[in-house]
């Protein structure tokens, strides 16, 4: 193809992209992406697009919040890098946690850092991990997480992961990680089961698989307080206050991971806080920097640290940490994050414009194509379904989701479509309602392309 640019050449050519399918990629190549402006993003060719993932669910602030690359710059010439190993830190990550400490769920004392989501997961599996040796119980190293859940691809995170593409061909999830079920109302609770009977029933659920395998042998659990990946799942009203009573009378550690809902994505600084969960530990990444530099952090409490403490005291060291936990660059870049939610009370706006995204996509819930619309905060989704009330799906390989994303996509929207055929809404959380309102009508119109398609191709 002659038209074809550079960059899409060089990209096919060259770049091992990550979670793709890199067949489509060698026929349809890639959308070159070369500048960001507010909640938009450009293309090579000039086209904008209203961003309504805010990337990768991170780029909170937008795509051109110059405080952030000024405060990475002026980093770079104050101490580009240094280390927090041994006795060494940056002022800069010390200010960091400080402020971090400030904001989070009640409990949770200190901060490390890491660079991932991935990495931070891995870090609260080793910890669990550690923690149980520590406490003379070796046999306590189980961890269970959910179905569908989304926690990275590392060995460890891609272990928790519940999505058949982490696990497959990749030889996961590892031995000791254990899945239970998904918390979604609308397409597993039984006809006329209340959202309370049906959390009663996978907190149930959840106990019967801790006394199947012994709850001397389970060490943690694992949960996104809104499931992101995974097809953005509301949990059922009262779901994290039962199961944290089945973790509590097993001493099963609960572990929040707060890689997407962290940083105001509910329209509280974490989930943890919407849904009132009580995190022994908690990650977090993505919106920590806004997405600008990659950067990740693991939360615990006094309990946990005194005891790692107590360890390192008896081993000569805490053995873990990476060559840029706690980067004075991300370190700066994080700072001025959170400078900039306080002085423009971004929660407070985020609880403002949400409703316009839940009313939007809500009022959409009887489309044609729409089998669920839902959400909270700036984060929510339709599940497309061949047949609503028989909560039927598309087949997987029509690609109705994909032909969603790429209809919008033609009319300057970024959505994203998750496996399921779930359309995925997660814009920058400084985006205003008028923005809302166009992400909305663009994807509406993707929806009813594609409904056409749909009939055309003799798909419903
Ligand atoms: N946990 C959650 C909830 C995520 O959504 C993600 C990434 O999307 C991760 C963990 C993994 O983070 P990373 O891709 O930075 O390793």
């Amino acid at each position: 193809d002659p038209s074809e640019t550079l960059a899409s050449r060089r990209d096919r050519a060259f770049h091992l992209h990550p979670s793709s399918n890199l067949a489509a990629l060698r026929t349809e190549g890639p959308l070159v992406i070369v500048r960001g402006d507010g909640v938009h993003v450009i293309d090579e060719a000039g086209n904008r697009y209203l961003e309504g993932m805010a990337g990768l669910w991170c780029a909170g602030l937008g795509f051109s919040e110059r405080r952030l690359a000024e405060a990475a710059y002026r980093q770079m010439l104050e101490l580009p890098f240094y280390h927090a190993f041994s006795n060494k830190v940056a002022a800069v990550s010390a200010e960091l946690a400080e402020r971090i400490v400030g904001v989070a769920p009640a409990g949770l004392s200190r901060v490390f850092f890491a660079n991932s989501g991935s990495e931070a997961n891995d870090s609260a599996v080793k910890l669990a991990w550690y923690l149980s040796n520590a406490v003379g119980r070796p046999e306590k190293k189980k961890i269970i997480s959910r179905r569908r859940a989304y926690h990275g691809v590392t060995v460890a995170s891609g272990s928790l992961t519940g999505l058949p593409f982490a696990h497959g061909d990749w030889d996961l999830p590892a031995p000791r990680f254990l899945h239970t079920e998904t918390p979604h109302h609308w397409r597993y609770a039984k006809p006329g089961e209340s959202e309370e009977a049906y959390a009663e029933r996978l907190a149930a659920e959840l106990e019967r698989l801790i006394l199947a395998e012994g709850p001397d042998t389970v060490a943690a659990f694992f949960a996104e307080p809104v499931m992101g990946a995974g097809g953005v799942i509301v949990p059922p009203a009262t779901y994290f206050e039962r199961v944290q009573r089945v973790l509590t009378k097993y001493e099963v550690l609960m572990v929040a991971d707060e890689v997407i809902c962290g940083f105001g994505r509910t329209g509280q600084m974490f989930g943890s806080q919407t849904f009132g969960i009580r995190p022994d530990v908690l990650t977090c990444a993505k919106m920590m920097t806004s997405g600008y530099v990659p950067m990740s952090a693991m939360l615990v409490g006094d309990g946990i640290y005194r005891t790692l403490e107590q360890q390192s005291e008896k081993l000569g060291v805490f053995g873990h940490g990476f060559t840029y936990s706690g980067h004075p660059v991300a370190a700066a870049v994080g700072l001025e994050t959170l400078r900039i939610y306080e002085e423009r009370d971004l929660l407070a706006h985020v609880r403002r414009v949400a409703p316009v995204l839940q009313e939007g996509l809500r009022a959409l819930a009887d489309h044609p194509l729409v089998g669920e619309a839902r959400g909270i905060g700036l984060i929510g989704a339709w599940e497309l379904a061949k047949d609503r009330d028989r909560r039927e799906s598309f087949d997987p390989k029509a690609g109705v989701g994909a032909q969603v994303v790429k209809n919008a996509q033609k009319r300057g929207a970024i959505v994203r479509v998750l496996p399921g055929d779930i359309i995925a809404f997660s814009p920058p959380l400084i985006i205003e309602a008028h923005e809302l309102r166009e992400l909305l009508a663009r994807a509406e119109a993707a929806l009813d392309e594609t409904w056409e398609w749909v009939r055309a191709n003799g798909l419903v």
